[in-house]
């Protein structure tokens, strides 16, 4: 299948060597071209425009940051594909998602924001998480297929699939945060942190996101999978998005305060279990 990718990051670069992988032939771009180079080699054709990408593909899929970088790349690309499907991959919320669908009447959008990061998306092993018409998520299944190992319908209301993203995250962000305040907790009490994993090993609360996390700490080295910078940005379209549906944001104040906090600091390109860097004991 010809499909394109529009956002080279570290997202849109793992999921580009998946689709290669699996047979796929694939077209890119990225606003900062070196980032994109390093996929010729893996057999993927860099275009030097968002249009050029997208030309003559079946599927494109979106890997940007935010919904105004969604909205100036269609803006230049989306002329040149009329009759594919576009996967609106980035994490942009539903009010986001459907604020690119009225832009945007004339394109088969779906709504399709993935689960996993940066090792599941090099090694095809996403979430994909999915809405919009049935015949589009099925024309795109199998560009889909090549870079996650499953998907979840969440209907055909563009928007769906966004908001389910925004519920993912919020466990996802809490969880990461409260791994950084025991740890830190932990130590500000006088403990040896492993003595928390310890504790916790083998119980109903012990998780391997934990492990994945804590070994970071402990090394003190955040090569990122997921930035703090984009955690923050999505605690603050969860909590946009929980007092717009009157859903308590009291956690979700806490997390934008934590990851704020550690993002002002300077860490907002290392990983976001950096977010331990905002509970700095004593
Ligand atoms: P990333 O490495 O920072 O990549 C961001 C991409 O967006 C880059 O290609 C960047 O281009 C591009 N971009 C940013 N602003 C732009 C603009 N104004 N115009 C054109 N391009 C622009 O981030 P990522 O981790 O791959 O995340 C991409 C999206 O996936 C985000 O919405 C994120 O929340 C979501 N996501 C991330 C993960 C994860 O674990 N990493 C998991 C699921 C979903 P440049 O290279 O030129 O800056």
């Amino acid at each position: 299948m010809h499909v394109a990718v529009l956002g080279t990051g570290i997202m849109g670069a793992g999921m580009t060597r998946s689709l290669l992988r699996a047979g796929h032939d694939v077209r890119v771009w990225n606003r900062t071209a070196a980032r994109a180079q390093p996929l010729a080699d893996d057999g993927a054709t860099v275009a030097g425009t968002p249009a050029g990408a997208v030309e003559g593909a079946e599927v494109v899929l979106v890997m940007l940051w935010d919904t105004p970088a969604v909205l100036d790349v269609l803006g230049s690309a989306a002329g040149a594909a009329p009759d594919a499907v576009w996967l609106q991959g980035s994490t942009i919320g539903a009010d986001g998602m459907l604020e690119v669908a009225a832009a945007r009447p004339d394109l088969r959008l779906v709504d399709a924001p993935v689960l996993g990061t940066k090792g599941p998306a090099e090694q095809g092993t996403l979430v994909a998480l999915l809405s919009g018409a049935p015949a589009d998520v099925a024309a795109a299944q199998p560009a889909i297929d090549g870079y996650s190992a499953r998907s979840v319908y969440a209907g055909e209301r563009l928007g769906a699939a966004s908001a389910l993203k925004l519920a993912c995250n919020a466990w996802v962000a809490t969880m990461n945060a409260a791994v950084g305040q025991s740890i830190a907790l932990a130590e500000g009490l006088g403990l040896d942190p492993a003595l928390f994993l310890e504790a916790t090993r083998g119980g109903a609360s012990d998780t391997p996101y934990l492990h994945m996390k804590a070994e970071l700490i402990a090394k003190g080295e955040f090569p990122p999978s997921f930035t703090l910078a984009g955690a923050f940005k999505d605690v603050e379209l969860i909590r946009a998005a929980a007092r717009e549906v009157s859903v308590a944001d009291d956690v979700l104040a806490g997390l934008v305060a934590a990851y704020g906090r550690a993002v002002a600091a300077g860490h907002g390109e290392e990983d976001m279990a950096a977010v331990y860097r905002a509970f700095p004991p004593g």
